[in-house]
């Protein structure tokens, strides 16, 4: 994908618990000029989660004709059982329209984008230490416990792919948390190339005057 100009494709990931979820919707409404791509998924409904919203709800033969048509920007297996992935046409929509896109996503599904789209802003969430990791996931009480033991089994492979991405952000305090993603997303708009325009054009006037 060619590199937008204005708009910022932002990956969140880290592993299960760590509170992606929670600091993505904090994100969202506190900004709201922030876009969240929905994913689409393979795995069951959990209680109060709405298709469309939380996830694209899909049978495997409806996810693998969605492979076979190139819908996705990325997909991968999570945990060896269900599909999830990024529906490419709104990420390439809403950043053609110059607007910010988060991704919240697996560390495979990360390394996928950072491949196909080198320009995305990788940041990963770390929890403040593995007990805290496994309460959340057990706090949380979506899994039942050989899930949440799959998961939290998985979380040292994630850590290690930590030094890929371009921030660590530590979700201690979620408002802090919330907060450094946010100092991010301004960084990154004050990147050279996203702001040569505004210097060229007071080049530009300085001329007339
Ligand atoms: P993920 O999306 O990464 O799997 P969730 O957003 O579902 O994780 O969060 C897992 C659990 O941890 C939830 O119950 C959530 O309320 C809790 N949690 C998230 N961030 C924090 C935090 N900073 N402090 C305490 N609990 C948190
Ligand atoms: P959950 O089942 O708890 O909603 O999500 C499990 C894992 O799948 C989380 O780590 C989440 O970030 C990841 N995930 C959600 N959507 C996608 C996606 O579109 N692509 C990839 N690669 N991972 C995803």
């Amino acid at each position: 994908m060619q590199k937008p100009k204005k708009g910022l494709l932002i990956i969140l990931s880290g592993p299960s618990g760590v509170g992606k979820g929670v600091v993505c919707k904090a994100l969202m409404e506190r900004n709201p000029n922030l876009k969240l791509s929905v994913s689409a998924t393979t795995r069951s409904k959990r209680p109060g989660e709405i298709d469309g919203v939380s996830y694209f709800f899909k049978t495997d033969e409806e996810f693998k004709r969605m492979i076979v048509n190139d819908e996705f920007l990325e997909y991968t297996s999570v945990y060896g059982s269900n599909y999830y992935g990024t529906p490419r046409a709104y990420v390439e929509e809403e950043l053609a329209a110059g607007h910010d896109i988060i991704l919240e996503i697996d560390v495979h599904g990360a390394n996928q984008v950072k491949k196909c789209c080198p320009f995305a802003i990788a940041v990963f969430l770390a929890p403040p230490s593995m007990s805290a990791l496994k309460s959340r996931l057990i706090g949380r009480g979506t899994e039942e416990p050989e899930v949440v033991e799959r998961r939290f089994g998985e979380a040292l492979y994630e850590l290690r792919q930590a030094e890929k991405y371009d921030y660590i952000v530590v979700n201690d305090v979620l408002d802090k948390a919330v907060t450094a993603v946010e100092h991010i997303i301004s960084a990154e708009h004050m990147r050279v190339f996203r702001r040569l325009d505004f210097v060229e054009d007071l080049e530009g006037g300085s001329k007339k005057q």
